[in-house]
């Protein structure tokens, strides 16, 4: 009997769709002369005195495994610096040193869910949070930030996505993509649905330290969230780390001890260089996050008013490194706006629909660029546009 072909792959995994950010790394890959304006990280080193503690640490024999829950000396920081800057009170043993944010938010799902279980993810978001839920045999249920309210999510609009199945919300603000940050009085007031139902917060707060008008609150600070919030937190943007592979969640005893458990089976450890750099980038970081901050800022001010000059209307985002204007002005779509940018003037932006469906008629812009590329990408997107 001649067997028919089997997949070899599950089937929860070929309908999970490649992300769509990569697609435009790749076809920029093969490009000469782009200026791109479509990633996600840090355009500074990571600050010298960081990189030598990591140096140092393999210099002084420091190879091998740390503590599943990582270094010890790495969670005390990790509880100080979230104590004095999020003012939320940890013990070590409620805080695990993860592989980045990712490693961090995808352990938090295979934790909390059982199969069925449903995330309200809050969308335009980074493209990883509902494939995660999907592969912790979850389902995620989107529910979308609009433009008109400048891409902050309403409490109604949570609350009108919430079933019996419901386990948890997932949040971003700072956001990635649209860089919109809630205030302390719009974060209290999504709180209230979660407390009314029961439910669990992963909040993502990858961009606390990039904010530029506002001050950024924690949701496990807000009164009564500390018992319910997944504080997911890294290295990677405030201290320009994105290769290092180091991020760490907080959470109450009773939720981070069972985390750990699916951490320490599925990897063990975080890189142990990376987490001497951490503790170095703790200890005294705090003045280069302000200057690129500074930096950050200059640059936001400066990408935001020309697209509003050139007629793509743009919010100012309140953190992280990352303009959203609308291209809606121009007919295109925002796969037409990205592909024959990149094809005519050589720019890279990511198209906003791989963000969550409220992201259509959009581009995300990185402004973790050098100015002169900035000043060079924008002249280029207004000769795009007014070649339209
Ligand atoms: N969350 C958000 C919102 C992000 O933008 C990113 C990176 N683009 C991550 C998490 C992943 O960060 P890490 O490098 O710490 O895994």
């Amino acid at each position: 009997m001649k067997a028919t072909k089997k997949s070899y792959v599950s089937k929860t995994v070929r309908d999970l769709k490649p992300s769509g950010i990569r697609r435009f790394f790749d076809l920029a890959a093969g490009m000469e002369g782009v200026i791109s304006l479509g990633v996600g990280e840090p355009d500074f080193v990571t600050p010298w005195h960081v990189r030598d503690a990591a140096i140092r640490s393999i210099e002084d024999g420091y190879t091998s495994y740390t503590p599943n829950a990582g270094l010890l000396e790495l969670r005390e920081e990790i509880t100080n610096y979230v104590k004095n800057r999020f003012h939320v009170e940890y013990s070590p043993s409620e805080v695990i040193v993860t592989v980045g944010a990712s490693s961090a938010i995808d352990t938090a799902m295979r934790t909390i869910l059982d199969p069925g279980d449903e995330v309200i993810v809050v969308e335009p978001c980074f493209v990883s949070y509902s494939p995660m839920v999907t592969l912790a045999g979850g389902v995620p249920v989107p529910v979308q930030a609009l433009k008109e309210n400048d891409f902050k999510i309403l409490p109604s609009q949570i609350e009108a996505a919430i079933t019996d199945k419901t386990k948890a919300l997932m949040i971003c603000f700072p956001n990635n993509p649209t860089g919109t940050l809630l205030n302390k009085q719009e974060l209290e007031a999504l709180a209230e649905i979660v407390k009314k139902y029961d439910l669990l917060v992963i909040s993502d707060e990858i961009y606390a330290e990039l904010t530029y008008d506002e001050q950024f609150t924690s949701m496990a600070s807000l009164p009564g969230m500390r018992e319910r919030t997944i504080l997911v937190n890294g290295f990677s943007k405030a201290f320009a780390m994105t290769g290092w592979r180091l991020g760490f969640v907080c959470a109450p005893k009773e939720i981070s001890k069972e985390m750990l458990k699916v951490h320490q089976y599925a990897l063990m450890c975080a890189s142990t260089a990376s987490q001497y750099a951490g503790i170095e980038a703790l200890r005294n970081g705090e003045e280069e996050v302000e200057k690129m901050v500074k930096s950050y800022r200059l640059r936001r001010n400066y990408i935001v008013n020309s697209f509003n000059e050139m007629g793509l209307t743009c919010h100012m985002p309140g953190g992280a490194f990352y303009a959203f204007p609308s291209i809606e002005s121009t007919g295109l779509s925002s796969q037409e706006f990205a592909e024959r940018l990149l094809k005519e003037q050589s720019v890279a932006v990511v198209p906003g629909d791989v963000f969550g469906e409220s992201g259509e008629g959009h581009i995300r812009c990185s402004y973790a660029t050098s100015m002169e590329e900035l000043r060079e990408a924008m002249k280029r997107i207004k000769q795009f546009i007014d070649s339209l």
